[in-house]
């Protein structure tokens, strides 16, 4: 464990007050996964970090700042499917359900227990490179992602998906599966991975499923519960065709929504749906970026703000974004709801940053997603010192519109470095491209896995 002080650093956090949420020089000290110091005054965090030397001489390092650098909260994805980074550019230009059923079922069909390691490997660099601590997942075998992403030295929240489908897409639970994914857990830390469960969506099973899954939740009221939720016009349709109700509304009468509960999309939504989203608290998460590229539509994020509905930011998987990139999420986030609302001021570069951090760490019951004294420690690093985010005249627009993904130059994850000055410390970037591009050529190859 080691001990670092952040010396002389821009610190940004949008979800503190808005009189505190930036601080010009800031002096940071984080012990081992906490920040336990945090301050403008040099003068006492040199003192600090002085009594820390006395007590722990080994292992404490000072990163510089300059003046001229960023604390930021790292990001958390609050939806992705990360095995699909090994689908990036071959599912485009298609609908979501022709993407879904045509393209990407057959594709998830071959997958071999070493492409879901590898797949998940690849998303982890993408997302270290990106600023992102924390991330949801969506995807069959998490037994398989786990080891990948507690190695890659991220926080995570796989669903877990105890539905076994027969060629029908009949669900029936095997109790086994959590029971075994319970154990695996407990092999690893808390407060780096915690298990949630997930219901793809309400169009891929039959009816009967649902109330199983929530007695079991009922049962089970600490899981967080994941879906896709209201994401095409086609499935409200085939919704209201089918139950005679919208999405919502049958999975609120499904009993399938409350506190827990993070859904992602909610593109297709009436007022009512936006009241109900409201009483039970759910969180939404918004995924600009895929919902423009599935043609699926743009989320209304004004409409749901105003009902002090919490809203997060999602990628969705490299198959229909094509990055894990949250920078392009804030931004795109941003630019939509301006446009759609001819209002300049309808959000602000301040509402996209909390999504993309403490509205996401809320959500997830992580901790951190703000850089203050006691707080766990993700944190990411930006170079700010580049012409295309000179001067700096709005910290937050700066971040928001300006930056390039490239100024992300460490990330801390509990205290540990990840990613530190532009390397990945936990991961080989050479050896995980040369393996993915194995996987790659398999899958796309007429043989059948088996
Ligand atoms: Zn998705």
């Amino acid at each position: 464990m080691k001990t670092t002080y952040f010396r002389d650093f821009y610190l940004l956090n949008p979800g503190s007050e808005p009189q505190k949420r930036i601080i010009r020089h800031a002096y940071v000290i984080v012990h081992e996964r906490r920040i336990i110091h945090c301050g403008e005054d040099q003068e006492a965090a040199e003192k600090c970090w002085s009594s820390l030397q006395l007590q722990f001489a080994a292992n404490m390092q000072i990163y510089e700042g300059y003046g001229k650098k960023l604390l930021l909260p790292a990001f958390i994805n609050c939806h992705t499917h990360l095995v699909m980074s090994l689908f990036r550019n071959s599912a485009d230009d298609q609908n979501l359900q022709d993407w879904l059923f045509q393209t990407i079922f057959p594709l998830e069909n071959k997958l071999r227990e070493r492409d879901y390691r590898i797949g998940t490997q690849l998303a982890c660099l993408e997302l270290i490179k990106n600023g992102i601590a924390a991330t949801f997942d969506m995807y069959a075998r998490p037994d398989l992602s786990i080891p990948e992403v507690m190695r890659a030295g991220l926080r995570y929240l796989p669903g877990i998906d105890d539905k076994v489908r027969d060629k029908d897409f009949k669900a029936s639970i095997d109790k086994n599966i959590i029971a075994k994914m319970q154990d695996l857990a407990q092999t690893y830390p808390q407060e780096q991975l915690k298990l949630t469960y997930m219901i793809h969506s309400i169009y891929l099973y039959q009816e009967d499923f649902f109330p199983q899954a929530a007695d079991y939740l009922a049962a089970n009221p600490q899981l967080l519960l994941q879906m896709h939720l209201c994401e095409t016009q086609k499935e409200y349709s085939d919704c209201l065709k089918r139950f005679g109700k919208s999405p919502v509304k049958q999975m609120d009468e499904f009993r399938l929504l409350g506190k827990g509960t993070v859904a992602a999309h909610c593109v297709v939504l009436t007022d009512e749906d936006r009241e109900i989203l409201a009483k039970r608290q759910v969180t939404v998460v918004h995924n600009p970026t895929s919902n423009l590229k599935l043609g699926s539509g743009i989320a209304d994020i004004k409409a749901l703000l105003q009902q002090q509905i919490r809203v997060c930011l999602g990628s969705d998987g490299a198959a229909s974004n094509n990055n894990l990139n949250l920078y392009n999420e804030m931004k795109l986030a941003a630019l939509l709801s301006k446009g759609q609302y001819r209002r300049a001021d309808i959000i602000t570069a301040f509402d996209v940053l909390q999504m993309a951090t403490c509205n996401g760490y809320k959500a997830a019951g992580l901790g951190a997603g703000v850089i203050k004294e006691g707080e766990l420690a993700d944190i990411q690093v930006v170079n700010l010192d580049s012409v295309n985010t000179f001067p700096i005249n709005d910290l937050a627009a700066a971040v928001v519109y300006s930056l390039q993904t490239e100024q992300v130059e460490s990330l801390m994850v509990l205290g540990q470095f990840v990613y530190y000055k532009k390397e990945y410390l936990t991961l080989d970037v050479e050896k995980i491209k040369y393996e993915a591009a194995k996987c790659v050529d398999f899958l796309h190859s007429d043989v059948q896995a088996h």
